[in-house]
């Protein structure tokens, strides 16, 4: 009997989160149906994730972002978790990674798979470690059981390093930053005390059949991926792709939906290589990436590092981004961290989409537009894509009402607003054509996609928040740190 949605495609069913997914991206369900069939597309959704608002990964719909939260050994507990999922979303995290280390994990995964609206995802071996003590003490049977409860608590997907073998293991003895997958390394050092086989490939087999039972989508990771620019491209992260090919036809055949993980550190000239080879070796399943970072010489900017392969990798078919933060290689982020890496991956998303033609996608864009040069300041902040930074920005210097009426801002001032100018000439000069543009999003091809701040989220299914009593805005600004995987990992 189907059990997942790739089988429940195949057999040309088209199911309710199918015609969710259709509604939320304004597309035919026929459509959405087809791509999950072809394995282009997945659709997260574990059968216990109740309060889950079905979302789709492909390179045919919006391009999605990811937001990692998750308890450290040190900090943070199920209501910390809670805080940071609200920050998450709220920012527009399409999808959220619990990739918690510490702490009551079973229930702050459980906390989190209650309240979240979107996708959760995990990697499992962070609990096994945890569980075993020590990365050599790992064996194939805890793994299994991690991934079994986590499975059966309601996770919709989760990051399995399958794709590192022994073999690969010498090609990346001449890089400069070695194996910076989290994954990626316990799995290296299990190999090499153990002298035996990933043990997550060796039982594939039985981890597929345990993924496809709740309907888990998994999500390929890429535990030899670049950690610098000097090691993009090389021959460990290649013969791991070919790996992770042949096991998305492995999982897929054996009824899983499969979304495959990319780099890490790639030079843009070298970004839309990969995503056309990652799409090539893995037969177009939807590619996952984590920015890359273009350039290793930031610190503190690489939300902008990495948003700017971010972008070029979503243009070249990525279809889902991962998030880095500016505290990306300093340390953990907190909330004002999350908020700056989420806005610009979200950025990154939306410029793809615009630059690949997505239907509607530009009138998001037209519509601030349109508001800008009215001076319909209101309107421009509640079209921003953060709002609340918006006018936070142009009330620092002119805070008053009446300056929402202003026919300028303090950055060129009264005299030399160029738009005043520029309109107070059309009307001076009947022969040149005022422009005057109305852009009607609840009309738009992508309507559910244009409703900022919410992303692509229902905001009515988002948990409720602050907790009573509390005022939202110092909710927000009081939110804890938010861990992230290493090197944004996994
Ligand atoms: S003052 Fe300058 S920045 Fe401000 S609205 Fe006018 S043209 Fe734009």
């Amino acid at each position: 009997m189907p059990r997942t949605q790739l089988e429940r495609a195949r057999a040309g069913e088209t199911t309710p989160s199918m015609e969710r997914v259709a509604e939320r991206e304004n597309r035919e369900a026929e459509a959405v149906r087809a791509a999950v069939a072809d394995g282009e597309a997945v659709i997260p959704t574990n059968h216990a994730h109740e309060a889950l608002d079905p979302m789709v990964i492909g390179a045919d719909f919006a391009t999605k972002v990811n937001a990692n939260i998750g308890a450290s050994e040190d900090a943070s507990d199920p209501a910390g978790e809670l805080e940071k999922l609200h920050t998450a979303v709220h920012h527009g995290a399409d999808t959220v990674m619990d990739l918690s280390t510490g702490g009551p994990l079973a229930e702050i995964r459980g906390s989190i798979l209650d309240h979240s609206p979107v996708p959760v995802g995990t990697v499992p071996i962070y609990e096994a470690v945890v569980r075993a003590g020590s990365p050599e003490a790992l064996t194939t049977d805890l793994l299994l059981e991690v991934i079994s409860e986590q499975a059966a608590q309601g996770v919709d997907y989760m990051t399995i390093h399958a794709g590192v073998l022994m073999e690969h293991l010498p090609l990346t003895d001449g890089r400069v930053t070695g194996i910076v997958s989290r994954g990626g390394s316990i799995l290296a050092e299990w190999m090499e005390a153990h002298g035996e086989q990933n043990p997550l490939y060796v039982a594939f087999d039985e981890i597929c059949a345990v993924l496809r039972e709740h309907d888990v989508t998994i999500s390929l990771g890429d535990g030899l991926r670049p950690g610098s620019v000097a090691d993009a491209s090389d021959a460990a992260q290649f013969a791991e792709l070919e790996t992770l090919g042949a096991l998305t036809d492995r999982a897929q055949s054996a009824g899983v939906q499969v979304m495959v993980e990319g780099p890490g550190h790639v030079p843009l000239d070298q970004v839309a290589a990969n995503v056309k080879r990652q799409r090539e070796v893995c037969d177009g399943a939807p590619f996952y990436v984590l920015g890359p970072l273009v350039t290793d010489i930031a610190p503190g900017y690489d939300h902008i590092t990495s948003a700017i392969g971010a972008t070029e990798a979503a243009r070249a078919g990525a279809a889902m981004l991962c998030y880095v933060t500016p505290k990306e290689h300093l340390g953990l982020p907190d909330a004002d961290d999350v908020r700056d890496g989420l806005a610009a991956y979200r950025i990154a998303a939306h410029a793809a989409d615009v630059a690949n033609g997505l239907p509607g996608a530009r009138d998001w864009d037209d519509a601030l537009s349109a508001a800008r040069y009215e001076f319909d300041w209101r309107r421009q902040f509640d079209l921003a894509l953060d709002p609340e930074r918006a006018r936070d920005f142009h009330d620092q210097t002119l805070p008053g009402d009446n300056y929402k009426e202003a026919r300028f801002c303090s950055m060129c001032g009264a005299e030399f607003c160029s738009m005043r100018i520029d309109q107070d000439a059309r009307e001076r000069d009947g022969g040149m054509e005022r422009t005057d543009h109305e852009v009607d999003l609840a009309a738009s091809p992508a309507a559910a996609t244009n409703l900022p701040p919410a992303g692509t989220h229902d905001t009515s299914r988002t948990p409720a928040w602050p907790p009573d009593g509390a005022d939202s805005d110092d909710a927000d600004r009081s939110a804890g740190p938010v861990d992230e995987r290493p090197e944004a990992d996994d």
